[in-house]
């Protein structure tokens, strides 16, 4: 059993208040993804936009009751992620903040790469944008056709192709891009792209759950991409490419089983308050929805732990996010049979998490996909 020691209970407190405001701005992004401009005062999005900054390069740092909060632990982001997307996972997904590609450059950026992309965040609030899924390989990221080819006058690079899905596209500033530069395995590179250049196109997707995350259909004709936003050049061609996505999906993967947690929270919450007003029966499975969040919390702190000691190690993320999205979309379901007929109709917020619960089956891999992890993870021997 993992107990939270004194300073990650003081980071739970204060992120269960910093929930309750996203809750109220959550509310408005679901009406209208584009509308992020209340969100940059909220102090939970001052938390959530320095996540994935290393700490150098993160000034002064968040402080309460005198501990200090980087972010740069997975305990320590599970542990504040829950009560977040307990508040609102969509509001959690529209805040501004370096998230995936964040932890790409500090994978795989030389010390001038990191400096040039983390510098964006010292003044002001900044979208990015992580560009991994295609149309037609969204689980298979690995058959990707997006291509970085050298520039015809041998300038830099240029990026071709589509991606899907991609969160915060439209409203983003830079962000990374995975893209082929040879056949096989090895010949898949990242790179850092600035919306503003030349051929990059981003489009707002029609989506029904986490509507703040403002999914996009992103085209690259031709983009150039100067030769110094390559990343990993100074990393053997192993390490680069679907080698580091794997390593920083490990570390990111606990996190997004958080986010599932906070909704299915949120949904018991509900039922709780609304005791009275359940269907006959109620008490006994809101008494085995209750152990079922407090075991699954365990799993998802111990995922935690495992990818902070080896983040190689990414079997215990994925039985984490399987099990943690599993019970997300039970629970929202159940939630809404247990408010009785019509609940869709006269109970907005189980409704709206419902929505949510089944767009975080798809974030970072579907259940599918997290079963195969775990069942290489078992044959391998990495868990027991
Ligand atoms: C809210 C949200 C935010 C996202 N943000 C980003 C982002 O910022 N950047 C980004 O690049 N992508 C992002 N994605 C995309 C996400 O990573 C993909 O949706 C996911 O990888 C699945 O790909 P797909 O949607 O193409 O589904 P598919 O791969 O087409 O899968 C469809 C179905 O087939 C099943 N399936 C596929 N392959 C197998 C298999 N081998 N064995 C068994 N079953 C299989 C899947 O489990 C699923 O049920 C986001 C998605 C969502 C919903």
């Amino acid at each position: 059993m993992i107990e939270l020691d004194d300073r990650l209970r003081v980071l739970r407190r204060s992120a269960r208040e910093w929930g309750e405001e996203l809750r109220e701005l959550g509310e408005g992004l679901d009406r209208d993804p584009g509308n992020t401009g209340d969100l940059a005062g909220a102090t939970g999005v001052r938390y959530i936009s320095r996540m994935m900054i290393p700490p150098e390069f993160q000034g002064a740092a968040l402080r309460q009751s005198g501990y200090t909060f980087h972010g740069n632990t997975a305990l320590e982001r599970v542990v504040a992620v829950e009560e977040l997307g307990r508040g609102d996972a969509g509001a959690f997904l529209a805040a501004p903040g370096p998230s995936l590609s964040g932890g790409i450059v500090a994978l795989l950026g030389d010390e001038v790469q990191q400096r040039w992309f983390f510098e964006h965040f010292a003044a002001e609030p900044v979208w990015t944008f992580f560009g991994l899924t295609e149309p037609d390989h969204g689980s298979d990221a690995s058959a990707m056709r997006t291509t970085l080819a050298p520039a015809a006058d041998g300038d830099g690079a240029v990026l071709t192709g589509e991606k899907r899905y991609v969160g915060s596209a439209a409203r983003a500033r830079l962000g990374t891009v995975f893209a082929r530069t040879g056949p096989g395995p090895l010949g898949i590179s990242a790179a850092m792209v600035e919306t503003g250049a030349a051929g990059f196109h981003a489009e707002p997707l029609p989506t029904i759950g986490l509507r703040g995350a403002q999914i996009c259909a992103v085209r690259f004709d031709e983009v150039p991409v100067p030769e110094d936003r390559v990343l990993g050049r100074h990393l053997p061609a192993s390490s680069r490419g679907m080698h580091a996505a794997t390593r920083m999906f490990n570390q990111f993967r606990p996190g997004v089983a958080a986010l599932a947690l906070g909704i299915a929270q949120a949904a018991y919450d509900y039922l709780d308050h609304h005791r009275a007003d359940l269907v006959r029966g109620s008490d006994e499975a809101l008494a085995s929805l209750a152990d079922q969040l407090v075991s699954t919390r365990q799993l998802v702190w111990r995922a935690a732990v495992c990818v902070d000691k080896d983040p190689s190690q990414g079997s215990l993320a994925s039985a984490a996010k399987a099990r943690s999205t599993g019970l997300a979309e039970q629970l929202t379901l159940q939630a809404l049979e247990l408010l009785g007929p019509g609940a869709r109709f006269s109970h907005p917020l189980p409704e709206k998490l419902a929505r949510d619960a089944r767009g975080v089956e798809f974030m970072e891999g579907t259940t599918h996909m997290q079963r195969l992890n775990v069942a290489q993870g078992l044959i391998n021997g990495r868990i027991a």
